[in-house]
């Protein structure tokens, strides 16, 4: 007697089955990321390939304990989820996101080019965290912090990736969180700041942080205040009264500058207006342009707007550009120039004498005034050179029918010496420091 036992495999079911064996072994349950055995993988493969570039960084949510003790484990999964999310988007393709438990996750570049792009993709994840989220009707403002460690410089094996990246992250929690703090400690101290100095920028027209301060600008021939120039500060909560040559740099550097140079302009002739509504004497207000905001394509609207929204008439707004965001493409700066000028505005040259001063340029352009930099002013007394460098921008202007306005007067020395040889106005500290609306307005 013969037996035949029949068996008939399910070649595909065991397929699907070995693959749902590797995904579990691989990948987080919850979000789907590779999990730590997955990550520790790609990281030795990793490690073989490259001899550079390689960075690991460990995030670590903030406060996620709060949410999951106060909504419950439900929202804490929904959050780890969109957490999960975010930073895939924020990462490229090539990059790997690792969620290792609870709200800890690596993130793993492979190429970075050098360290300043890691520091631009650590502000990248930040911000894409940042982002507020609704769960149950609560609004979160989600925060990490993290820490980065490159490799070989940090670490030559895969353990000491890890352990530096996530010493680094406890110095991010330490230092008030919502940061990344890099591992080495030639990490130099400027890229650090830039780093925190960035992420704070970005966030502090939302914040309303900024505030103009204004400088008169006088006529010496009556002693009339007939100008004001718009000069920008951030008020930080921490670090106090920024001055600008602390961030305008930063902020050109980032493209920032063209927000918030919006916000300067539209300010600065709101203000204006409001004071020419309480009626106080009429007067022009100058608001200074950077080269990234002068090349903007959406410029003319923005001016346009900002005139239509505030109701001030155009001849009352002056716009200060220096020689240097001109001199790129002259020609188009000229047609821009003539578009600005086309809507009534005033233009002038700030800081002439520094640049190119380049009198057949200065023909091309469709100008109004002429500002002698502060640094000729400084020694005008003193020295020579500086006098004569001044008395010819003064002729200069003149024979091409521009007005002229000195900045950075100090003592009475220099101010005679700028009425003797025909100066229009001044504008410095001998005069009246940049003032906050409050003191402008007892001023006038
Ligand atoms: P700037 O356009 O040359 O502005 C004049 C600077 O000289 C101001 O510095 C002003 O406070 C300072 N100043 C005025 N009178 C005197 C004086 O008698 N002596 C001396 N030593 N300095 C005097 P501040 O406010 O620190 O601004 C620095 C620069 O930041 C400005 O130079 C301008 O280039 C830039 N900036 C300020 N506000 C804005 C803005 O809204 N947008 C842009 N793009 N740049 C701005
Ligand atoms: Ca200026
Ligand atoms: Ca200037």
């Amino acid at each position: 007697m013969r037996h035949f036992v029949l068996i008939q495999y399910d070649v595909t079911a065991m397929k699907r089955s070995e693959s749902a064996l590797h995904r579990l072994a691989h990948y987080d349950a919850l979000t789907g990321l590779p999990n730590r055995v997955l990550l520790h993988e790609r990281l030795l493969t990793a490690i073989g390939a490259a001899d550079s570039g390689l960075w690991l960084v460990y995030l670590d949510l903030d406060r996620f304990k709060l949410v999951n003790d106060t909504l419950g484990h439900r929202a804490g999964d929904v959050l780890l989820k969109e957490i999960a999310r975010r930073l895939r988007r924020a990462v490229r393709p090539t990059d790997t996101v690792a969620r290792l438990g609870g709200d800890e996750f690596v993130l793993m570049f492979p190429d970075m080019p050098d360290e300043a792009h890691m520091v631009q993709a650590a502000q990248r994840v930040l911000d894409v965290i940042a982002q507020p989220l609704l769960i149950d009707g609560h609004e979160f403002f989600p925060t990490c912090s993290m820490g980065a460690a490159g490799y070989p410089q940090d670490g030559a094996d895969q353990d000491a990736l890890m352990r530096h990246a996530d010493i680094a992250m406890y110095r991010a929690k330490e230092a008030g969180r919502n940061n990344c703090q890099f591992y080495a400690s030639s990490m130099n101290q400027r890229m650090l700041e830039r780093l925190h100095l960035e992420g704070e920028l970005r966030h502090a027209l939302e914040r309303d942080e900024f505030v103009l301060h204004y400088q008169p600008q006088v006529e010496l021939a009556s002693g009339r205040t007939v100008g004001l120039e718009a000069l920008v500060r951030w008020n930080h909560p921490k670090l106090g009264m920024v001055p600008p040559d602390r961030f305008i740099g930063l902020a050109e550097e980032t493209g920032l500058i063209v927000a918030i140079g919006a916000w300067v302009m539209r300010s600065a002739c709101a203000q204006n207006m409001a004071w020419q509504r309480a009626g106080l004497p009429r007067l022009r207000v100058a608001v200074n342009l950077s080269a990234r905001q002068f090349n903007d394509r959406q410029l003319i609207d923005t001016v346009k707007a900002v005139l239509a929204e505030t109701g001030l008439p155009a001849g009352d707004l002056d716009i200060e550009l220096t020689e240097s965001s001109l001199m790129a493409d002259v020609d188009g700066a000229v047609a821009t120039m003539h578009e600005l000028k086309a809507l009534g505005v005033q233009l002038s040259i700030d800081d002439f004498g520094t640049g190119y001063s380049s009198l057949a340029y200065l023909k091309r352009f469709p100008i109004d005034v002429l500002k002698i930099d502060k640094s000729f002013v400084r020694d005008i007394v003193a020295s020579p050179d500086d006098a004569a460098i001044a008395v010819s921008i003064i002729l200069l202007a003149h024979t091409l029918k521009l007005h002229v306005i000195a900045e950075g007067v100090e003592t009475a020395e220099q101010l005679d010496f700028l009425r003797e040889h025909g100066c229009d106005d001044v504008q410095g500290y001998y005069l009246s420091r940049p003032l906050p609306a409050e003191a402008v307005e007892t001023l006038l």
